[in-house]
């Protein structure tokens, strides 16, 4: 028994020659998300905290596809979406369609918090926003040139994608992102106490040139996201794909029905249910075990346990 943390920042097709000035800010970023999460457990805030502090943190960074970073639908808006779960009370909060919500994140929290619900969407999400006065901004916040830039390339390849094409993430979003490379992803956080309470929190843009209105895996509990009492799962990749193989809740299926072990669990999750190519995922269990394993050439990502083990890698 002991605590436990892990974040990602989103698995793709991220090529492994990835020029160290485009790999490094990004491990940098989850360096240092990594350290806040360790200090909060370390300041002995709860699990549901520790997550929803470290995903904040990750969608103010414009290198990850939440918040500040999120890529646009095919019509050229942002629609972000976000959910967290406490594994103790499998109390869970989700969000979908925000437009102006600087962290999509902390709004899921509020409604799992503040209303009889689950899950609130669109117009009647933004409008428990302004209620509960969150912090919003004005969407050109997120709707830089740089993401304009993705979309037309989407468009142009006819493709729908996780955001992992490769051109190079400006200094400031004036800039329009010159063709080269860049890595962005879905961001997501577990962790666990060392009295083993548990929570999960995911958050992302969604996918490049998503239809409006398309809702992927990341809000929806036991897809995107889960915890019990058993385990706290963050998954990220294709959405749709993730959706019909239930992929969070089903690690969690196995530790219960079957008695496997995380690792076994996540393991069989992504060799054997989700299709090749399509899904990573980050977990750690009640007894402070973690796994990170991925179907897709890589996926960013960091851990760090009580007993002092510590790990930050993309493939
Ligand atoms: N899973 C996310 C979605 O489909 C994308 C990602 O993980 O990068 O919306």
């Amino acid at each position: 028994m002991g605590w436990a943390i892990a974040l990602h920042g989103g698995a793709g097709d991220i090529p492994k020659d990835l020029p160290p000035e485009l790999r490094e800010p990004r491990e940098a970023s989850l360096r240092y998300c990594l350290q806040i999460g360790v200090d909060a457990i370390k300041a002995q805030k709860s699990p549901l905290d520790v997550v929803e502090l470290v995903v904040r943190e990750l969608e103010n960074n414009p290198y990850f596809n939440a918040g500040r970073g999120s890529v646009l639908t095919s019509n050229g808006t942002v629609e972000m979406e976000a959910c967290i779960m406490d594994g103790n009370t499998k109390n869970c909060g989700a969000v979908s369609g925000l437009t102006a919500v600087v962290n999509a994140i902390s709004l899921a929290k509020l409604v799992m918090e503040k209303t009889p619900h689950i899950y609130l969407a669109f117009e009647g999400a933004e409008a428990f926003a302004r209620e509960q006065g969150v912090e919003t901004t004005d969407s050109s916040h997120f709707i830089t040139p740089r993401n304009i830039e993705r979309l037309k390339q989407a468009k142009e390849a006819n493709k729908v994608q996780v955001d992992y094409n490769t051109r190079p993430i400006p200094k400031d979003d004036k800039t329009p992102a010159p063709s080269g490379d860049s890595q962005l992803g879905t961001v997501g956080c577990v962790s666990v106490d060392s009295f083993g309470h548990l929570a999960a929190a995911t958050s992302t843009g969604g996918l490049v040139n998503k239809m409006v209105g398309r809702i992927g895996d990341t809000p929806i509990i036991g897809a995107g996201t889960y915890a019990n009492k058993l385990c706290a799962v963050s998954a990220t990749g294709q959405g749709e794909a993730i959706i019909r193989a239930t992929v969070a809740r089903d690690v969690a299926a196995l530790m219960e029905y079957k008695g496997l072990s995380l690792k076994e669990a996540a393991d069989y999750v992504i060799e054997e249910s989700a299709p090749r190519g399509t899904t990573g995922l980050i977990a750690v269990s009640a007894t402070g075990e973690v796994t990170m394993p991925f179907n897709t050439t890589g996926m960013f990502r960091a851990c760090a346990t009580e007993d002092g083990h510590t790990e930050l890698a993309i493939w």
